[in-house]
């Protein structure tokens, strides 16, 4: 069945699964009690689940499917995409630990580190977004315990070479995570390139539809995996059947959805790129983007998600352009069937090591819309852009 591509298995795994006439999708089960034919049967776990902090049916079948789409032995679910990043640190990390991550870290990622693993004993050093992996190896000190890859980064979507870091890692005893929610546990699978815990947020593209948020890991050694089994347990992580019945839904989809918004992402990237306004598109499938060499080397899709880094400019030209849109959501999250628009210049001033950018940064997230119309309501937005420059 292995031989089978990602999108065939995907569904395979409802269709082929069960016995007698019954429902493709699993029943939703709301469930704290749970309750039992005979006082002997309470403790008894071989049958199910005892009690309803345990996964229900719906998000048995969704960790199975993640598991096999991270190739993985199991994959383990979590309330956000962000309990998805902090268990595994939490789980790995003792005081006197320190992580090294990537200046571009998702930004709850970073608050984590500094306010809540910092006061803990855990260091933290964050090398450039754009360091290459021989810097970031040279990094490595005898106290670093996990490398915290997050490839491509968040806003300016720099690209690691994984594979280098992953064995460079494994040979000085370093753990690597990475987390993955940009391909979408789909595109690049970071377990195959030596990753020892592969995190994404499936709030993204595997819920697709903006109306969940839930987080996966899953990892190989089994050593690994308990402890990140354990520390979810202990601290009373769960997830609603609900949504974990939402987030299977969005799974069986999520190959055509990601492919297809990966292909009007590079109609819009390329008339943005052609645009005088805009001076870079960061976007790793564009080959005259930042990472592009490994992006090729690596990825089997891009996710919808571009740095758009206009020429010169300010706020007030950002915002003329985003209120001009009328297909654009002004909204955070991505990877639903929406497309939305973001300022980001602000966020940048929390890093290290300041990229040197053109002018305003903005974020776009191209949904399922028609392409055509999507780069007609940006044409509106240029125009604003140009109106509120030349006041
Ligand atoms: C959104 C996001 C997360 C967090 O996901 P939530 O479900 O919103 O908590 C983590 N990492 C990256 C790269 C993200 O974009």
């Amino acid at each position: 069945m292995n031989d089978r591509s990602d999108r065939t298995r995907l569904i395979a795994g409802a269709t082929r699964r069960g016995h007698g006439r019954r429902p493709v999708a699993p029943p939703v089960e709301r469930a704290s009690t749970l309750l039992n034919d005979s006082p002997a049967d309470m403790r008894d776990g071989s049958t199910g689940p005892i009690y309803g902090i345990e996964d229900l049916s719906a998000a048995r079948e969704l960790r199975l499917a993640l598991a096999d789409l991270e190739g993985a032995a199991d994959a383990w679910l979590v309330p956000s995409g962000l309990a998805a990043v902090t268990v595994p640190l939490t789980a790995l990390l003792r005081p006197g630990d320190e992580v090294l991550t990537t200046d571009a870290a998702y930004g709850p990622t970073r608050r984590f580190l500094k306010r809540h693993l910092a006061p803990r004993g855990v260091t933290t050093t964050f090398h450039p977004a754009d360091a290459d992996a021989g810097a970031i190896i040279a990094a490595i000190n005898e106290r670093t315990r996990v490398l915290l890859i997050e490839s491509p980064g968040s806003l300016t979507f720099d690209m690691v070479d994984v594979a280098a870091l992953t064995a460079a890692c494994r040979a000085r005893g370093v753990i690597t995570i990475m987390d993955n929610t940009w391909a979408a546990g789909f595109a690049f699978k970071p377990l195959e390139h030596g990753v020892d815990v592969s995190v994404q947020a499936l709030t993204k593209y595997v819920g697709g539809h903006s109306d969940l948020l839930m987080g996966s890991i899953a990892a190989v050694d089994p050593g690994v995996s308990r402890h990140i089994a354990e520390t979810i347990e202990d601290l009373g992580w769960r997830v609603t059947s609900d949504d974990a019945w939402l987030a299977l839904r969005g799974l069986r989809t999520l190959p055509v959805r990601y492919a297809e918004q990966a292909r009007s992402t590079h109609l819009v990237a390329a008339w943005l790129q052609a645009q005088p306004e805009v001076a870079d598109v960061l976007w790793p499938a564009l080959p005259a983007s930042p990472g592009h060499a490994l992006w090729t080397r690596d990825y089997a899709g891009a996710a919808s998600l571009v740095g758009v880094v206009m020429q010169g400019g300010d706020e007030a030209a950002a915002h003329a352009l985003m209120s001009a849109l009328e297909l654009f959501g002004l909204g955070y999250s991505w990877g639903g069937f929406e497309s939305l628009i973001t300022h980001e210049t602000g966020q940048l001033s929390i890093r290290r090591h300041r990229p040197a950018l053109a002018g305003e940064l903005l974020r776009m997230h191209i949904g399922l819309e028609d392409p055509a119309d999507l780069i007609a309501d940006l044409e509106k937005g240029l125009a604003a852009w140009r109106a509120a420059r030349d006041n």
